[in-house]
């Protein structure tokens, strides 16, 4: 066969996708053995009956051909209403593109920012596609480094010295953080936000776990002064309501980035089914009761997490703010994430993500998602850490 292009052979660097562990689980479900699964950020409830209600009514109410690409009015409506709620930036319908999830969204953004070679910023420990969707537009992809003394917050004037080193043309930041859990306070938003101006860079801001704030207050960066002309905010409805497989999310972004947009999706996606668009429609706007619920339960395992791994002190966690996971510091074993992760895998059938599966300021680290049952999860944290004790006892 011809060869493939170095925009596709070049997405891992030569390196791993860090999807290993979970492939490994997978394969051990797949050939009948129990695993419990602490890996990706699947919710375990399924899309709410009366989502699919709408969605079944759309659909057989004939809404099955082609739907307009920039997303159905009323859906573009529907979220330049929410996030103008939610954050009191003036947001219209040319404001929005819907995209087939947050995942298309991050691609078609960094499409929008960088003209090829050209650097985009990423903040390490990153969720793991992240490289690799800069790769794949084209870019170079840059991490910057965090620490975990620091709750893994990046620094604004590391940011502003390798946007200055690499004239790097975007900063792609997610708050609340998937693997770390943190919610990026004020400060640390506005110092970015004035880097980016400083840098002329556009800021691409991941919201994807909005509605997952369980300490602090999420800010969303497009509302600081004159960055909603430098901002694209990328959501979805995956976390919030239990839809990763409907694959629906948004762009926000100034109107003439949007417009482009448009253009990028009539070339790639050409839009997104519409009975999917009008279940979201239904979603968005019946209740938010419903987004309660859907969060609730990664609230209470994460205090039940935090409340097993008091009783212990080989394991520590960062204490996640939002979102669906717990990173654990596994340094006192002496085991790299991987390898933890690894043994605990073939040891107890129980898969965690690697540390290093995030990013290198994340070695050392398990990121635990907080998706199974309670009992089971307090379950496989008891049986992580007496596993971490045996460990950090030989070495
Ligand atoms: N951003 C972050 C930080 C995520 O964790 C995810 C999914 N795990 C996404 C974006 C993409 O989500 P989706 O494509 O399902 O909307």
């Amino acid at each position: 066969m011809p060869g493939l292009s170095s925009r596709l052979t070049g997405m891992n660097d030569g390196g791993s996708d860090g999807w290993e562990v979970f492939y490994r689980a997978r394969a051990l479900v797949a050939s009948g053995q129990p695993v419990t699964e602490l890996t990706i950020g699947e919710h375990d409830i399924s899309t709410d009956a009366r989502i699919l209600d709408a969605l079944d009514a759309a659909a057989r109410g004939g809404h099955t051909g082609y739907a307009m690409v920039p997303g159905v009015d009323a859906l573009r409506d529907a979220i330049a209403a929410r996030v103008q709620d939610r954050t009191g930036v003036a947001t219209g319908r040319d404001n929005v593109l819907v995209t087939p999830g947050g995942q298309s969204a991050l691609f078609s953004a960094h499409m929008a920012a960088c003209a090829p070679g050209d650097t985009a910023l990423f903040i390490d420990p990153f969720y793991a596609t992240y490289p690799g969707t800069i790769r794949a537009a084209s870019a170079i992809a840059r991490p910057v480094s965090t620490r975990a003394a620091t709750g893994f917050l990046p620094d604004p004037a590391t940011v502003a010295r390798l946007a200055r080193e690499t004239g790097a043309k975007s900063l792609l930041i997610n708050t609340p953080n998937n693997p770390t859990g943190a919610v990026y306070p004020e400060e640390t938003l506005r110092g970015l936000a004035s880097v980016c101006v400083e840098h002329d860079l556009w800021l691409i801001s991941d919201e994807v776990y909005d509605t997952q704030v369980w300490s602090g207050t999420h800010l969303s960066p497009r509302a600081l002064p004159g960055m909603a002309a430098r901002t694209m905010v990328i959501g979805s409805m995956s976390k919030s309501h239990a839809m990763t497989g409907s694959r629906i999310g948004w762009i926000v972004a100034p109107e003439p980035a949007i417009a482009a947009l448009i253009d990028l999706a009539t070339a790639t996606t050409y839009g997104v089914p519409g009975y999917i668009q009008d279940a979201a429609l239904f979603a968005l706007t019946d209740d938010t009761a419903l987004e309660t619920r859907v969060a609730a339960p990664f609230r209470r395992r994460r205090d039940l997490v935090l409340d097993r791994l008091s009783r212990q002190s080989i394991v520590t966690a960062i204490p996640a703010q939002g979102a669906m996971y717990l990173m654990l510091d596994i340094r006192a074993t002496g085991l790299s994430g991987r390898a933890f992760a690894e043994a605990l895998l073939d040891a107890h059938h129980i898969a965690v993500m690697p540390g290093e599966s995030f990013g290198t300021s994340a070695a050392g680290h398990l990121r635990v998602a907080l998706t199974v049952e309670d009992s089971r999860l307090s379950d496989a944290i008891d049986t992580l850490c007496a596993f971490a004790a045996r460990h950090a006892c030989a070495a």
